[in-house]
């Protein structure tokens, strides 16, 4: 497929780094291409960053047919970083397989995001801890309320400079551990990213903010008993020297920043990992007794986010003093080195453009 390059008239004013935020501002381009049934994937377009003109009837604004992934661009002197963008090019074509939407060509998809982003690359931002936030997206483009799988779809690709996620320092984070509403249940669309899942957390999130917490700790959909994942992020647990994690069973989001933390623990830092189901109960019990010495969430936004304090049924715990452990903090030294280049890249996740 041919990609077409539209360039912006006009550049928008860039805004300084100490005052970015998440999400809000997006960069002079963006990617688009568009599926037809019978046609496939064609007209494939980097062009000036502009509003859509949508059907009210379409069916992604009724039905939810969408998908999406997100992952981040880094400033090095070198050039610019990409960490294993093909893992998430690969995850957005199996959500979209679950949500019934037609898979694409990650070659193209990745050679199109590189495009983008030398198109847009004064965009990267250049302090420290600072990123381009990538968010490809895939809806259902139907003008029908029929409730069946569409036959026209937009797949597109913005970009947004965001700020350090921690902007005063790395803080833990006070966890509510949902014992009411669930996320996913084995079978559904819990390992797909996609947006339904998120509408079915934000009431969840919205209560446990009132309460004063951070965010949500959901519990597995049948029993209310196992852990399984944090608002975006996996779940680690280090219990008498090793770490514990949720298997990918079928309701957690299965995180590039899981698997990453995973293969670094294990690898560089000798630790024993264990991806098991672990009972809540369980890790307020290892609490009492002593065993409990970190806990930390990880994802793109954050890395790796280290846990504070834990509240479950009228009971609060705090975890390493409320400080971040000596194992969560290597972890997080070491991917942020990975992915701003100050660090070796034994694994081969980094691609720079
Ligand atoms: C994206 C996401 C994660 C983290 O995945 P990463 O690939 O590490 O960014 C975890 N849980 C949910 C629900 C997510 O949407």
């Amino acid at each position: 497929m041919d990609l077409k390059i539209v360039r912006a008239k006009e550049l928008k004013a860039k805004p300084k780094d100490n005052e970015l935020v998440f999400g809000r501002i997006f960069t002079d381009h963006m990617f688009q291409m568009e599926y037809e049934t019978g046609k496939g994937w064609h007209n494939a377009v980097i062009k000036p960053f502009e509003n859509f003109s949508l059907s009210p009837a379409c069916s992604v604004l009724h039905y939810s047919q969408t998908v999406f992934d997100g992952l981040k661009a880094y400033y090095t002197p070198r050039g610019v970083n990409l960490f294993r963008p093909w893992d998430n090019f690969r995850r957005l074509n199996v959500s979209s397989r679950r949500l019934s939407i037609p898979e694409f060509d990650e070659k193209f998809a990745l050679e199109s995001l590189v495009e983008l982003i030398r198109i847009d690359k004064d965009w990267v931002p250049k302090s420290e801890g600072t990123s381009l936030y990538i968010r490809p997206t895939i809806i259902a483009t139907d003008p029908y309320i029929g409730v069946k799988s569409g036959d026209s779809f937009l797949f597109y690709i913005i970009l947004s400079p965001v700020g350090a996620y921690y902007a005063s320092g790395l803080k833990p984070v006070d966890i509510y551990v949902e014992d009411e509403y669930v996320r996913a249940v084995v079978g559904g669309i819990g390992a797909a990213k996609t947006g339904g899942n998120y509408a079915a957390s934000l009431l969840a999130g919205e209560l446990a903010h009132k309460k004063g917490y951070d965010q949500v700790l959901w519990l597995d959909g049948v029993e209310r008993k196992y852990v399984e994942e944090v608002g975006s992020m996996n779940i680690f647990f280090k219990i008498r020297g090793e770490l514990v994690t949720a298997p990918l069973s079928g309701s957690i989001l299965p995180g590039i920043t899981r698997d990453s933390v995973i293969k670094l623990a294990r690898e560089t830092f000798g630790v024993n990992v264990r991806e098991e189901k672990i009972a809540i109960d369980d890790v307020f019990r290892e609490n009492e007794t002593g065993g409990l010495e970190e806990v930390f969430g990880t994802g793109t936004a954050a890395v790796v986010s280290p846990i504070g304090a834990m509240f479950w049924k009228d009971k609060r715990i705090v975890v390493s003093d409320g400080k971040m452990g000596p194992l969560t903090s290597k972890l997080y030294d070491k991917l942020t080195g990975i992915q701003y280049g100050t660090q070796n890249d034994e694994f081969g996740w980094i691609m720079t453009i």
